[in-house]
């Protein structure tokens, strides 16, 4: 398992994991950067969602954007110090925390880094279960900490856009980078 959240020794998956903590065992609580981590269930963060929106707009879509382009940012560094990888690599790890977090299964990343160029293909976005039908792709988070990750590996700017999305009727959240 090479996710960037670690789980204790004797939780071998998530589902022993999360078996454990419906026993109310918060030692099995995974952690990031030696830190316990907070779970939210999906409700939680439809409701938080939907209220930043609700409140701010257009300004919920930004705080959720570029709040994450750092919290990918982060994720990165930390891959890279924990794992010692770097570039493609990097991203596999990306892959593999995306499943045990949740957060999404990512089916196919096409990306070449050099030229800071590509697409992901996510199904299950949680952000997707997490938000009414839209018009629009409504993945804010994952867009962010996409491209904040994307954007450390590459060493250089580079612009997420989600050009499908769960949200809006499509079968699987596609992400396209570029330079
Ligand atoms: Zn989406």
């Amino acid at each position: 398992m090479y996710s960037a959240f670690k789980f204790a020794e004797d939780s071998s998956s998530f589902l022993s994991y999360a078996g454990e903590l419906l026993k109310g065992d918060l030692e099995q609580s995974p952690t990031l950067e030696k830190r316990r981590m907070r779970i939210l269930t999906l409700e939680m963060i439809t409701a938080l969602k939907k209220g930043l929106i609700a409140l701010l707009g257009s300004g919920g879509v930004v705080v959720l954007y570029e709040g994450s382009k750092n919290c990918g940012e982060q994720l990165y560094h930390y891959t890279v110090r924990e794992f010692k990888t770097t570039g493609p690599q990097a991203l596999e790890t990306l892959k593999q925390t995306f499943e045990t977090t949740g957060w999404g299964d990512i089916k196919k990343i096409e990306l070449d880094l050099n030229k800071a160029t590509g697409m992901i293909s996510v199904k299950n976005s949680f952000e997707a279960k997490a938000s009414s039908r839209s018009k629009a792709p409504a993945c804010y988070f994952l867009r962010g900490l996409l491209e904040g990750f994307i954007r450390a590996a590459a060493g250089r700017p580079i612009r997420v856009e989600e050009e499908k999305c769960v949200a809006k009727g499509d079968e699987c959240c596609i992400f396209t980078i570029k330079s």
